[in-house]
């Protein structure tokens, strides 16, 4: 961790050392005739908390050093809540303190991507960029690889509940499938996790920490928030910071390029802040206007969860297996052995399924927790139960994020307006009467307690509504703040430019112009896969056309 002197100069200048930050700083530096600095809000995040995988529900649900905890403004579809909006601060940014989910998304999610004109960005193209980051525990096929930084672990299905899960799915008619991200998305199964050997794999443990005080040619600068990019004659050539414990200001220097990678939230408000954004909305604060850019901070799309939960009639869920002491035992084992519980999510099971038959793909995902979890895990479990997590995977609503002030301190306004779309709302009340069918089967028979949320009583769409406006929290996956496209409005174009400001590109979350279906993470660490092999000069990976399950009905 590097304090620099104020106004060093490198080839690349990247503003968040989080999901793609980090494969950013770690494939642009391969080359050892670049300098990389990377900057870094946060610290290290090298800790028992962030590396135990058990550890994530005690570090994602509240405010600390690794995380910000932001809030959405009053949701009018919410009954006026403010929702807990999680992100991870310091090394491997939200990879630090995510569920690790080893999710791509749907296939046709790239393909629609490539039909909105964005060349090089279908599945065929993505498929070569996510193999290449990924070391598959279970070992490489076409749709996945092995040899990679990022370690992917199949869950182990150890509690009875995860396959008794996947039984009742088949049961209810449901496919069953191998792979999420492999032939056939549709179906329930098992999860793959982005851990090694117990441990999380962060972006800051698979690509980041291994080079540090190896290559000579990148700086990482830790605990330094950017609050400016420093633009002369439309052009980015440096980053404004505050720095250690006085936060004096100090600035760095890109003699090639400045990149953004500071999040779906963080890098709207870092071109905002530095007169980048819509020209009025700038103007108001008092900031002088570099590039109008109607669109930063626009298109803002979020999975909205609810989570079903059941009572169970035994003992055999984590109310049970660590009630008392035994929680604290979970930690002191994983610390002196690292074995037991700590080393996984307990998130094991799930399922992506259709809640309208003629779909060409899942238009929901569903997560299966062995407890029971409400608001985030903060509300403690009284009993033994399940809970089964769903979310409309493509949401229609779209929501803003904007400053509050000039200070870069304060948080974003981040307005997600969810459930402004009737059809989000349609998706989530179909999902919740698919898990009632699941869970009313025959495997599950011997387990089922009550439904304790909704409740049994509540049926009619009214009903469920209510309940879903009350309870509803965010699944962590905001993207499309600076969304790519074609058109003279995107904020940035194909190779992640911003329109107007040269040297200047966005490469994170914030670039997706739709939300694929599923998890964000190794999609964005694909995203800058293959921006870094676009900015070293080097041509595309061949694209591969690996199948994908026309009928997803049969079962593979
Ligand atoms: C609680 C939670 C659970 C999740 N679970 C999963 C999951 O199981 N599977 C999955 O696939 N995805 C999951 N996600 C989503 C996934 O982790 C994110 O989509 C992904 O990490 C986003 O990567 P990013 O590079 O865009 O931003 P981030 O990884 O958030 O990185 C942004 C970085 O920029 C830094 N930064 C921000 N502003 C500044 C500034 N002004 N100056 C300097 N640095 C700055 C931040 O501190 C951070 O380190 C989860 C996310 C959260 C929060």
């Amino acid at each position: 961790m590097a304090d620099i002197e104020s106004g060093e100069r490198f080839d690349y200048v990247i503003v968040g050392a989080g999901s793609a930050g980090c494969v950013l700083a770690a494939r642009l530096s391969e080359d050892p005739d670049v300098t990389v600095a990377l900057l870094e809000a946060g610290g290290h995040n090298d800790k028992l908390l962030v590396n135990m995988p058990a550890g994530a529900s005690q570090i994602f649900n509240n405010k600390n050093e690794s995380n910000w905890a932001f809030e959405t403004v009053p949701q009018s579809e919410l009954g006026g809540r403010r929702l807990f909006q999680p992100r991870g601060r310091g090394w491997g940014g939200s990879s630090s303190i995510n569920a690790m989910m080893y999710i791509r998304g749907h296939a046709r999610d790239y393909d629609q991507w490539r039909q909105m004109g964005l060349t090089g960005w279908g599945y065929a193209d993505v498929l070569p960029y996510f193999k290449k980051s990924q070391h598959n525990d279970s070992g490489g096929d076409a749709w996945n690889g092995e040899g990679g930084p990022l370690h992917v672990t199949r869950s182990p299905a150890g509690y009875p509940l995860q396959k008794v899960f996947v039984q009742a799915a088949a049961q209810a008619g449901f496919p069953v499938t191998r792979d999420f991200n492999g032939y056939q998305q549709e179906g329930a199964g098992i999860y793959s996790a982005t851990i090694k050997d117990g441990k999380r794999c962060s972006t800051a443990n698979a690509f980041l920490r291994p080079l540090v005080g190896v290559r000579p040619n990148l700086t990482v600068i830790s605990n330094a928030h950017a609050g400016r990019l420093i633009i002369e004659r439309k052009t980015a050539v440096g980053v404004e910071y505050a720095a250690g414990p006085g936060k004096s200001v100090k600035t760095v220097y890109a003699k090639r390029e400045v990149i953004l990678s500071a999040g779906a939230f963080q890098s709207p408000q870092l071109l905002l802040l530095s007169g980048i954004g819509p020209a009025d909305e700038l103007r108001k604060l008092g900031i002088p206007v570099e590039m109008d850019a109607p669109e930063v901070g626009r298109n803002l799309q979020d999975h909205i969860d609810c989570g079903v939960l059941y009572g169970c009639t035994k003992p055999i869920t984590l109310y049970t297996l660590l009630k008392g002491h035994r929680q604290a035992m979970v930690g002191i084992e994983y610390m002196l052995r690292g074995t037991g519980h700590g080393r996984t999510i307990h998130l094991h099971s799930g399922a992506f399924l259709k809640t309208r038959g003629e779909l060409d793909r899942p238009d929901v995902q569903l997560h299966f927790v062995n407890a029971l979890m409400r608001d985030h895990g903060r509300v403690k479990a009284e009993a033994d139960g399940f809970t089964i997590h769903t979310c409309p995977l493509r949401p229609e609503s779209r929501g803003t994020v904007q400053l509050a002030s000039r200070d870069p301190f304060a948080a974003p306004l981040i307005d997600p307006r969810y459930f402004t779309e009737a059809n989000d709302m349609r998706c989530m009340r179909d999902s919740i009467r698919q898990i009632r069918d699941i869970v009313a089967q025959d495997a599950f028979k011997p387990y089922r307690g009550d439904e304790i949320a909704p409740g049994a009583q509540n049926t009619t769409d009214r009903e469920l509504d209510t309940w879903i406006r009350a309870t509803a929290e965010t699944l962590y996956h905001p993207v499309g703040t600076v969304r790519m496209g074609v058109d003279d409005k995107a904020p940035v174009d194909v190779d992640l430019r911003v329109r107007g400001i040269d040297s200047l590109r966005v490469i994170d979350a914030s670039v997706m112009p739709t939300l694929i279906g599923g998890n964000t993470n190794a999609p964005t660490i694909m995203i800058a896969e293959k921006l870094a092999d676009s900015m070293r000069g080097r041509p595309p990976l061949p694209p591969q056309d690996a199948p994908i399950a026309e009928d997803a009905r049969v079962a593979v």
